[in-house]
């Protein structure tokens, strides 16, 4: 059967914490889309982690870590990643690459430097690691799956004919120093030493699992409001978020999915632009940040510091309905144990009119939140391991939540370890 762990929200809920643990049960670890854009923090017995492009179950001796054809592969970055993970003593993670996945090229990732810098202002937020540029490049059909590298006069014709449209857009639209096809192709010549020990026919692997009876684990990067067609268009990121996207980016029968865990955190937090309805900012919004996570919400790849605001249950319930969640992780409760007060979003005031709908990014825009205070608990809440020991006021907070999205609450992370963790039966 298969598995997927998917964000409710911007991103940042918890998802890597939650595919760690969950990983322990599973024989497979997929990642189907996305890139080294967003990261992942995991606390285990090995350390702290911020990983970006390797699966969460890279830390288990018994789990393959598979990177699936929907994934932006920076091939560089993903090896750096793998040496550092071993370095730190985690025994050399089982590795296979999908033979479809496209590689994220040098240029890729100077073209979204260059494009945020002629954007100026009216940038996306990009991280600048290429993500935009290879997503069109891929939908251009002029991207480079890995299996071109093995077919070196195809792939330097390519190279050449790719290279041609590039420098046009370098020389006039840029100003920038142009590309170099033999410098280009001797790079993918070294790329393609780094990843021939792991390339395989990805869909075939997980389909012959799938028939012996594994367990595969789905692993999504950011969440619903930044899937290209569900999310807040244009603020989102290039390639779906949903869980539904998984049986392309992997290539598994979309119904063999039969697990949904929709990871949300108990409060919000953002990066990039966007409307973001339940923002909060100044000295209510430091110490949410300084608080949150584990040592603050700072982004795991760039280090800024996220945008901060309450719990928004207008977003997650969409979050959650789009994803389709059988169940829904509710992660980083322990950090607003400080609150007398705690605010949550329960409707959206837009123009006058009261909704518990999700609109479209114009009517997003003028959104108000409609605010509702619960009682906070004021103590710490880590280290409980039934539901029913949690403080009254806490449970009355998660089951008010759990009434308003409409999903089931399973879990409650009131931790960043992997132990950390409530299950609740429903
Ligand atoms: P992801 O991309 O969805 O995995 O999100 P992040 O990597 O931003 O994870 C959120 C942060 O919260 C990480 O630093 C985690 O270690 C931490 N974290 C996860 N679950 C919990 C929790 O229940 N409590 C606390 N305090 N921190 C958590």
């Amino acid at each position: 059967m298969v598995k997927a762990v998917v964000g409710a929200n911007w991103g940042d809920e918890g998802k890597g914490k939650i595919t760690d643990m969950l990983a322990e049960k599973a024989d497979i670890i997929v990642r189907f889309q996305g890139g080294a854009n967003a990261g992942h923090t995991i606390v285990n017995d090995y350390g702290k982690f911020a990983l970006h492009t390797l699966p969460s179950g890279v830390f288990y001796g018994h789990t393959t870590s598979v990177i699936g054809n929907g994934v932006a592969l920076n091939i560089p970055v993903f090896f750096k990643e793998y040496n550092e993970v071993v370095s730190k003593g985690v025994p050399a993670p089982k590795i296979l690459i999908s033979d479809r996945a496209q590689i994220v090229m040098p240029y890729h990732i100077l073209f979204d430097q260059y494009e945020e810098e002629r954007l100026g202002g009216k940038s996306f937020g990009s991280t600048k690691s290429g993500i935009a540029p290879f997503y069109s490049d891929k939908y251009a059909k002029i991207g480079f799956q890995v299996n071109e590298l093995f077919d070196e006069d195809h792939l330097k014709e390519k190279l050449a004919s790719v290279c041609e449209t590039k420098n046009v857009l370098l020389e006039h639209l840029y100003h920038k120093p142009l590309l170099n096809v033999d410098e280009l192709f001797a790079e993918l010549m070294e790329y393609k030493k780094m990843v021939a020990p792991y390339v395989c026919d990805v869909s075939l692997y997980l389909n012959n699992a799938l028939k012996e009876g594994k367990e595969i684990l789905l692993e999504g990067q950011l969440g619903t409001l930044k899937d290209p067609d569900h999310g807040i268009y244009p603020m989102v990121t290039s390639s779906s978020t949903l869980a539904a996207y998984g049986a392309i980016g992997a290539g598994v029968p979309p119904y063999e999915i039969q697990k949904i865990v929709v990871v949300s955190k108990a409060y919000s937090s953002a990066v990039g632009a966007g409307a973001f309805v339940s923002e909060i900012f100044g000295e209510e919004a430091d110490e949410l940040r300084r608080r949150g996570g584990d040592g603050g919400e700072y982004g795991a790849t760039t280090g800024r510091p996220r945008r901060m605001g309450w719990y928004d249950c207008v977003a997650s319930k969409y979050g959650c309905r789009l994803q389709g969640a059988t169940d829904v992780a509710f992660t980083v409760l322990d950090v607003l144990g400080y609150l007398d007060e705690i605010p949550v979003g329960v409707a959206y005031d837009i123009d006058g009119e009261i909704t518990t709908d999700f609109p479209t990014t114009a009517k997003l825009e003028k959104a108000k939140p409609v605010i509702e205070k619960l009682p906070g608990w004021k103590c710490d809440i880590r280290g409980i391991k039934k539901y029913e020991d949690l403080p009254e006021n806490c449970r009355k907070y998660i089951e008010f939540i759990e009434e308003k999205i409409g999903y089931p609450i399973t879990m409650v992370s009131n931790g960043p370890g992997r132990n950390d963790i409530i299950y609740r039966n429903k």
